[in-house]
C-alpha cells in the first residue's frame, strides 16, 4: 500500500510540473474548501451562494421577498449581511493565499422560493381552522406573482440584482468585509467576484459600477485586492465576449448553462427524457454536459477567449461547469488556453493528472 501511494505522488508531482492549467475546485463551504485544498486545488473556482440562503436563513429571505417599503427590504438585507460575512470568512481561512471565486447569488426561483403548493396548503388548513393566515396568504401571492413557466430562462442571476435593489451590494459588502477581516488578521485573502448569468455588457458595467464603489469604500488602507469578472455561461455573451471584456477582470465558462442555451436542452429535464434516443442514434456519445461538445458549446468558448483576450491581454480565463472535472473536457480547455479548470474537490487529483497529460501530449505542437 505505501509503495502504491509513494507512485501515484510520484505521478501526481510529475503532471504537476508538467500542466499549464491551474485546477480549482468548486466549494462553498469552509469543509469543502479544506477538503479541497488536501486534494490540491490551487483556490476556488466557483463559491455559489444559493445555499447560503436556505435553512433557517429562510425567514430573512421571505421578508425580502415580502418587503413592501425599501426600509423593510434594506432591514432584511442588513440582517443577512453579517450572516453572509461569516460565510466568507471561513472560505477566506481555508483558502489564505489562494484565489477564491465568489459569485453572486443566482437561484433558479423555483429552487428558491417557498413552494406554492405548501403555502397554499397552509392558508386552506388555516382558513378551515378559522386561523389567521395573514402572513401565509401575502406570501402565497408574492409567489404567484412571481411564478415562471421556465425558472431556468427566468429571473436569475444578474436580473435578480438589476430586479432588487441592495442584494449584490449586501453580498458584494459582506465579501469585501469578510476579505479585510482576513487580513486584519495577518492572512492574504484573494477575492474575486463573479457576476452570473450576463449576457450584456450594460448588465455587468451596472453591477460592477456599484461593487466598485462598495469595494473602495470597504478596502480603505487594508491592502486587499479584488477582482471583479463574469460568468460566460449565456451564448450572446461568448459573442460579445469583446464587449464583456472591457468590464471584466475574468471569465469564467459555465458550461453547464452554456450548453444548456447552446443546445436548447432543459439541464432538468433532458436525460431522462430523450437522451437515450440520441444516444442510441449516435447523434452524441456521451451527453453535452458531461463532455464538452467541442463543435458547438466549445466553438462558443474559443470565441469568447479569442475575443476576450483580444480585448484584454491580461483577462484571466478559467471554466467551472461540470466540464471542469471531466478528462476529456480538461483536454479541450487545455487546448483553448484557459488558465485553469475548477471542478469538483473529489475530481481536483483527476483534473491535475488529465491537465498533466494535456500538457505532455500537446509539448511540441503548439495548439494555442
Ligand atoms: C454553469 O452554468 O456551468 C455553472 C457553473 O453554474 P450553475 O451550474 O450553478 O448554473
Ligand atoms: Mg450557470
Amino acid at each position: 500500500d505505501d509503495a502504491l501511494v509513494k507512485a501515484v505522488h510520484r505521478i501526481m508531482s510529475h503532471a504537476d510540473a508538467k500542466r499549464r492549467l491551474a485546477v480549482r475546485a468548486n466549494s462553498d463551504t469552509g469543509t469543502d474548501s479544506a477538503r479541497a485544498r488536501r486534494f490540491g486545488a490551487q483556490g476556488i473556482g466557483l463559491c455559489r451562494t444559493e445555499h447560503m440562503f436556505l435553512g433557517d436563513r429562510r425567514e430573512l429571505v421571505e421578508r425580502l421577498i415580502l418587503a413592501a417599503t425599501p426600509q423593510e427590504r434594506e432591514a432584511a438585507l442588513a440582517e443577512l449581511l453579517p450572516l453572509q460575512r461569516s460565510d466568507f470568512v471561513e472560505i477566506f481561512r481555508e483558502m489564505d493565499g489562494l484565489p477564491v471565486t465568489i459569485r453572486l447569488i443566482d437561484p433558479p426561483l423555483h429552487e428558491f422560493l417557498p413552494s406554492l403548493e405548501e403555502l397554499a396548503v397552509h392558508v386552506a388548513v388555516a382558513h378551515e381552522r378559522g386561523q389567521d393566515a395573514g402572513r401565509d396568504e401575502k406570501l402565497l401571492a408574492a409567489v404567484r406573482r412571481m411564478h415562471e413557466e421556465n425558472p431556468m430562462l427566468g429571473l436569475r442571476g444578474v436580473r435578480l440584482g438589476l430586479v432588487i435593489p441592495g442584494l449584490f451590494a449586501m453580498q458584494v459588502r459582506a465579501i469585501v468585509e469578510a476579505a479585510v477581516h482576513r487580513a486584519r488578521d495577518g492572512g492574504s485573502p484573494r477575492p474575486e467576484i463573479m457576476v452570473p448569468l450576463v449576457g450584456a455588457v450594460q448588465e455587468l458595467e451596472t453591477v460592477r459600477t456599484e461593487a466598485e464603489r462598495i469595494i473602495a469604500e470597504v478596502v480603505g488602507d487594508s491592502g486587499v485586492e479584488v477582482l471583479v469578472g463574469t460568468m460566460i455561461e449565456v451564448p450572446r455573451a461568448a459573442l460579445t465576449a469583446g464587449q464583456i471584456a472591457e468590464a471584466a477582470q475574468f471569465f469564467s465558462f459555465g458550461t453547464n448553462d452554456l450548453t444548456q442555451m447552446a443546445w436548447g436542452f432543459s439541464r432538468d429535464d433532458v436525460e431522462g427524457a430523450f437522451f437515450w434516443r440520441y444516444l442510441e442514434l449516435g447523434i452524441f456519445g456521451i451527453s453535452p454536459f458531461e463532455s464538452i461538445d467541442r463543435d458547438g458549446v466549445g466553438r462558443l468558448v474559443r470565441i469568447a477567449v479569442d475575443e476576450g483576450r483580444a480585448a484584454r491581454p491580461d483577462l484571466k480565463l478559467g471554466v467551472c461547469g461540470e466540464h471542469g472535472g471531466d478528462p476529456e473536457s480538461v483536454h479541450f480547455f487545455h487546448e483553448v488556453g484557459l488558465d485553469y479548470v475548477s471542478c469538483s474537490p473529489f475530481r481536483v487529483p483527476i483534473a491535475r493528472l488529465e491537465a498533466g497529460r494535456a500538457a505532455v501530449e500537446s509539448s511540441g505542437s503548439d495548439s494555442r
